[in-house]
Parts: C-alpha cells; structure tokens; sequence
C-alpha cells in the first residue's frame, strides 16, 4: 500500500487510493493516487524498492 501525504487532512501516511506509479525524468518513482480518507488527489516519491513493492501490491504501472 503507498502512503503519502495529503494537503487537505494535513497528515503523512495516508493510505492512498488508486495508486499509479510513474518514473521521473531523473529516474526517481513517483506514485500518484487519491487520499483514501478525503479523496483529495496526492502524490508521494518512492524509492525503487517502495515503488516495486507497490506494483508488486497492484499499484498501476505508468511508464
Ligand atoms: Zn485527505
């Protein structure tokens, strides 16, 4: 499951729904999604092995 930190609830280590993982020009992942609680739409970079293990957990794959 991603987490990440949502603007609206103003709390890090929100679940987060709908979760797309993409790869950034410098090569670094990014993971793009909902916030579970407020629907909010919120972004968190992932390391490699986080953004393996997402798409391992059924995170969409964007690139
Ligand atoms: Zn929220």
């Amino acid at each position: 499951m991603v987490k990440g930190y949502c603007v609206k609830c103003k709390e890090k280590d929100i679940e987060m729904k709908d979760s797309e993982i993409t790869q950034t020009v410098r090569g670094g992942f990014m993971a793009k999604g909902t916030c579970s609680r407020c629907g909010t739409r919120m972004s968190a970079m992932l390391s490699k092995e986080n953004a393996e293990k997402a798409l391992e957990e059924g995170s969409k794959k964007s690139f």
